[in-house]
């Protein structure tokens, strides 16, 4: 398989099911892999999940989350105003875990030149003891974990999901060995994610936040990455690149107020896979989080999948004022914490 895109999914993750019109729904996935049957993406093979182990768990959740999260597997239970576990939940959580874990070893061993980590429930809201935002475990900071264990000294993630990854953050906050950036709409849920939140302690300059208003398109987004996220990277020079991808910056987005679209989110996938390949001889693993408009969702899902087996897209120009001085403000705050980004 070595040279291909390796896929990660699982049927299993549709017994996931928090109820009747919520957006994370298993449609959600029941329309991705319909579109992967129906077409199957160039040069992509597909694996089933399995499940994360409790010690891959507990190298970012407490033994007494985990285990109460257990004992509420094969039940109903309501652990926030919108996250849900049904009966399939806590299988559905350790199979998504455990298939971001795999997309990170398949690029660390070879195995795949890259890989997409295709789950759910998602991750990048949920606290070391805390289930939140539809999220259960930490799939992206598990799997950041794995591959620091597994050899990678320094591990980028990149979170485009349109909210911000306040679990994420959290988990890395005073590491200098994990650097955490997201580009989200801002004030929104969860409410973090201000341009000041830069780490601490020994992490202070390793979590780099763009909060942007709603309606910022793909030139906006083209902007963040090509003079705030691509620099900050380069300077770090990750062994492995995650990319926490939500598809809910969507224009069709019913969640949420931003203007991308496929080719955007293709063209951010695109300058990840180029700095994978500049810094890391190309380990890039994606990790599904949101996306709640199906067809958006799929069309967004197999554009990255086409730029994972080599196809090349650019963002279009022209930012907007409000997004280039979004970014100033992210430099700034960078730069009084001792980390200035170096020019683009
Ligand atoms: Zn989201």
């Amino acid at each position: 398989m070595s040279g291909s895109t390796i896929v990660i999914t699982d049927k299993r993750f549709l017994d996931h099911d928090p109820g009747d019109g919520h957006p994370e729904s298993p449609a959600r996935l029941e329309a991705l892999l319909e579109d992967l049957a129906r077409v199957p993406a160039t040069d992509v093979a597909m694996e089933e999940a399995r499940f994360a182990t409790d010690a891959e768990i507990e190298t970012v959740h407490p033994a007494a989350y985990r285990e109460a999260l257990a004992a509420r597997g094969g039940h109903r239970a309501r652990l926030d105003p919108d996250t849900v576990m049904s009966p399939g939940s806590w299988d559905a959580a350790r199979l998504a875990a455990g298939a971001a874990v795999e997309a990170v070893r398949a690029t660390m061993t070879g195995r795949a030149r890259n890989a997409f980590a295709m789950v759910r429930p998602p991750g990048h809201h949920a606290e070391p003891d805390r289930a939140m935002g539809f999220c259960l475990l930490n799939n992206a900071a598990i799997a950041a974990e794995a591959a620091r264990r597994a050899g990678a000294a320094r591990v980028l993630i990149v979170d485009w999901d349109v909210h911000h990854g306040n679990g994420t953050q959290d988990i890395f906050a005073a590491r200098d060995d994990v650097l955490y950036m997201s580009v989200h709409q801002y004030p929104f849920y969860p409410g973090t994610g201000a341009a000041d939140e830069v780490g601490v302690g020994a992490g202070r300059g390793a979590t780099v936040n763009c909060p942007l208003p709603g309606g910022q398109g793909d030139a906006d987004y083209g902007a963040v990455f090509h003079d705030l996220f691509l620099p900050a990277a380069r300077a770090f020079r990750p062994e492995l690149v995650i990319v926490s991808a939500g598809f809910d910056a969507h224009a069709r987005d019913p969640l949420a107020n931003m203007r991308v679209s496929e080719r955007g989110f293709a063209a951010m996938a695109s300058v990840l896979a180029q700095l994978a390949d500049e810094t890391c001889g190309g380990k890039l693993a994606l990790v599904l989080e949101g996306g709640y408009d199906l067809p958006a969702l799929t069309a967004s899902v197999r554009a990255a999948l086409e730029v994972l087996a080599g196809r090349h897209e650019d963002f279009p120009g022209g930012p907007q004022a409000a997004t280039l001085e979004a970014i100033g403000a992210a430099r700034a705050a960078l730069r009084a914490a001792g980390r200035a980004v170096p020019k683009s």
